[in-house]
């Protein structure tokens, strides 16, 4: 998205410009597929936040149309065939802790916070069902590691997005809306629009760079660019080779991040059969493996569910097949909602962390022990080298809003640097 939105607006400007995309396919972190009944999900990046405005003013000038989630007022937390009300004592514990970050969240100073990783902060709250509870919606928000994420780290992200509340909420939060089309349509008609300039199977091996351009090496050949903007993740920089070698401050921000684990998929139905007996489709999920569920099915359906799994519980699921990992998290609902649940028309899948062009998902995040990789990232330019990706957005880094703000600023950077330059 950072690349294509950047490549539109130099392109607008009468600038010749290439995206070069590693991958077969346009997208990235955003993927749009047809179900076999012919309905339109999102394998990546899907939902609309509140206030995302940009992504939503782009929805609407590539003719895409959003709809609100079918959401409850908190979703249903089940541990196997167990739903945990809300009112027992482990959800009062779990909101009371939930309270005490968000409040911590607002102050920026580290104190013991900046050693300690989340998975030890847990660790010391008492009750199964409340550290569960914790440890499922950190890692599903933030698809982290729980070991390897600093509680500071978490902090500085609650608060870059607006708190918790923001972070977790369907209604006036980061979940607020889908586009029928799937959001993955966005980076697809882009694409279509910049035709030939987009150039896939093209991953950039290595970048010699100096004040007046770069020499980019590619896996088909080599090209000369008068400046070049870098959009891919800190984790997936590193995997290019600079030349002259990059500052230090820079490739330390390479070394010390990492691409989040994240499985998403999404069963098919012919109709939302949940909302007959439970009213919704929205679900914390505290047994092996854990994870969230939400019913994204589009206006006048068919049904969708679409299942979640993050940190180190994703990475669990590559060691069984697709009709186990389809058992695991089917089978949890069915106490919940029916033996339908295990019989979808169709069922997709992805794990983000597998993907060798993305790396992972939802966004790169901070090793414990620093400050580099917190939100959002540095973009400084190098010489006519320049940087992009959510990860370097001013607002809602992280997200796809954050990936077109970022395009669009470093497409403002490149053509202030390119005037009185001939292109
Ligand atoms: C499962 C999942 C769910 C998500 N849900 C949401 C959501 O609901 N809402 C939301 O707003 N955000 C969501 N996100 C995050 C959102 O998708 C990303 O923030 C956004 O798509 C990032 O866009 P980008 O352009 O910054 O990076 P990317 O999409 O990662 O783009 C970088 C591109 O560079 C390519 N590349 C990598 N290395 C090279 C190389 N050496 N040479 C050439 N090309 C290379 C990659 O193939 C990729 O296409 C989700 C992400 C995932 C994975």
């Amino acid at each position: 998205m950072a690349g294509l939105i950047a490549a539109r607006e130099l392109f607008r400007q009468g600038i010749d410009v290439l995206v070069l995309e590693s991958a077969a396919r346009p997208g990235g972190r955003m993927m749009a597929e047809t179900s076999a009944l012919g309905s339109r999900l999102d394998l990546g990046g899907q939902w609309v936040g509140h206030g995302h405005h940009r992504f939503a003013a782009l929805a609407a000038e590539l003719g895409a149309e959003l709809f609100p989630m079918h959401t409850p007022k908190r979703p249903a937390v089940v541990d196997g065939p167990r739903r945990v009300s809300a009112m027992n004592p482990a959800m009062l514990a779990a909101h009371t802790v939930l309270l005490a970050w968000e409040l911590r969240a607002k102050r920026a100073a580290p104190g013991k916070w900046a050693s300690q990783t989340v998975g030890a902060w847990l660790r010391n709250v008492p009750g199964r069902t409340t550290r569960r509870l914790l440890e499922v919606l950190v890692a599903v928000t933030t698809t982290a590691d729980l070991d390897r994420y600093s509680m500071h780290a978490f902090a500085g992200a609650v608060r870059h997005q607006g708190g918790l509340k923001a972070m977790l909420s369907t209604d006036g939060g980061a979940q607020e809306k889908l586009i029928v089309d799937g959001a993955g349509t966005l980076t697809d008609r882009l694409a279509a629009g910049l035709g030939e300039r987009v150039l896939t199977g093209r991953r950039v091996t290595a970048i010699h760079h100096d004040d007046s351009g770069a020499t980019l090496h590619t896996t088909g050949g080599a090209l000369r660019a008068a400046r070049v903007i870098v959009t891919v993740p800190p984790p997936m920089s590193a995997r290019i080779a600079y030349d002259p070698p990059l500052p230090e401050s820079r490739t330390m921000l390479e070394r010390n991040t990492y691409m989040g684990s994240v499985y998403k998929a999404i069963a098919v139905y012919e109709h939302p059969f949940w909302r007959q007996r439970t009213g919704h489709g929205e679900f914390m999920l505290l047994a092996h493996p854990g994870g969230a569920v939400f019913d994204t099915t589009p206006p006048g359906g068919p049904g969708h569910l679409c299942i979640l799994v993050a940190g180190t519980e994703a990475r669990e699921l590559d060691r069984t097949d697709a009709e186990g990992r389809r058992q695991a998290l089917l089978g949890q609902l069915v106490p919940h909602i029916g033996a339908e649940a295990l019989a979808p028309a169709g069922w997709h899948e992805k794990s983000w962390h597998l993907d060798e062009h993305v790396g992972g998902g939802y966004a790169a995040l901070a090793t414990p022990g620093t400050t580099d990789g917190y939100l959002p990232m540095p973009s400084q330019s190098v010489g006519a080298l320049h940087w992009a990706g959510t990860e370097t957005a001013f607002e809602h880094a992280g997200y796809i809003e954050g990936a077109i703000q970022s395009g669009e600023r470093a497409a403002r950077e490149v053509i202030k640097s390119l005037r009185g330059t001939a292109t």
